[in-house]
């Protein structure tokens, strides 16, 4: 039977570190500023961006809110971008994804000056983790490495497979995992033999965006599983990627949707926001 790691309980630790550090700061004079940046009105969008309005609100940072309409251009995001890159008061920029698409993110996501890049996505971030400098760590894998940490698990040494290569995910996942001396695996929708490849993870993180994929026969006995997922299943409850009633009596920790990963991925977006202060 598998111990539960409690995303809840660990962000909520990580949201009052940084409540106290914005406590300190204000203390000092210094206020802490969030650009929250949604064009359109995407259901899902909103939902998020107003929870991390509610996040900021508690940990003590003051966020700026930007709701565009679904026809701002590609050069009118950019101006907006370009003038809270150069507003002292505004420490984090966010743009929240996905975009409408006639606007081109990359280019969106490379025009926030990589000192305000709190969701870590940028060229620039992603590169100082490839070669291991200081940078903004991507929120939803840091996340992941702060679960595993506080839950005491060993990582050095770890076999850890990653399944799922996304930017946001999969990738920087892999990059964190590695950092932390673990042996790394990533699998994708061109692995051969993906349960075999599974089935050799100690820690396997689960990023494949397909509802419990992920059953007990990809999971080797006494492995930790993380899901990364997040679904609707037919009745409208959430769900991960990981089968978790089947894999549930086979690994050592597992994390819940909800309540696993999801809550770390704001709870990173904060701590983002005062790593450098
Ligand atoms: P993407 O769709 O961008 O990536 C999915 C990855 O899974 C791809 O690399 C793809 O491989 C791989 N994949 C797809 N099908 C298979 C398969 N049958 N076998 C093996 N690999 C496969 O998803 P994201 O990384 O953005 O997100 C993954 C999941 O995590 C989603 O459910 C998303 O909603 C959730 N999510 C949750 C967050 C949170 O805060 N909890 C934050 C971000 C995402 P290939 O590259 O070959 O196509």
């Amino acid at each position: 039977m598998a111990n539960i790691i409690d995303g809840k309980a660990i962000s909520l630790q990580i949201k009052d570190e940084v409540k106290a550090k914005t406590a300190r700061l204000k203390e000092a004079g210094i206020e802490i500023c969030l650009a929250v940046i949604q064009v359109g009105t995407d259901p899902a969008s909103s939902v998020y961006v107003g929870n991390k309005k509610k996040a900021c609100e508690y940990c003590g940072i003051r966020s700026e809110s930007y709701e565009l309409p679904e026809e701002t251009t590609e050069d009118e995001l950019i101006g907006l971008i370009e003038r809270l890159n150069s507003d002292t008061a505004v420490n984090g920029i966010l743009v929240q994804l996905p975009l409408p698409s006639h606007i081109n993110e990359d280019r969106v996501i490379m025009t926030i000056d990589p000192s305000k890049d709190v969701d870590g996505f940028s060229v620039n971030s992603v590169g100082a983790l490839c070669i291991g400098r200081k940078g903004f760590r991507s929120c939803t894998p840091a996340g992941i490495i702060e679960l595993l940490k506080r839950s005491n698990i060993e990582i050095t040494g770890k076999e850890c497979v990653v399944i799922g290569r996304s930017n946001i995910v999969g990738k920087p996942m892999a990059l964190m995992m590695l950092q932390e001396n673990a042996t790394v695996t990533i699998a994708h929708s061109k692995t051969a033999d993906l349960k075999s490849v599974a089935k050799r993870a100690d820690i396997l993180i689960v990023a494949v965006g397909k509802p419990k994929m992920i059953t007990s026969e990809y999971v080797k006995d006494g492995a930790v599983v993380i899901d990364v997922g997040i679904h609707r299943n037919e009745n409208n409850k959430l769900c991960g990627d990981v089968d978790y009633d089947d894999v549930f009596d086979k690994c050592s920790y597992i994390t819940p949707v909800p309540g696993g990963v999801g809550p770390m991925t704001i709870a990173m977006l904060m701590y983002n926001c005062v790593v450098n202060m």
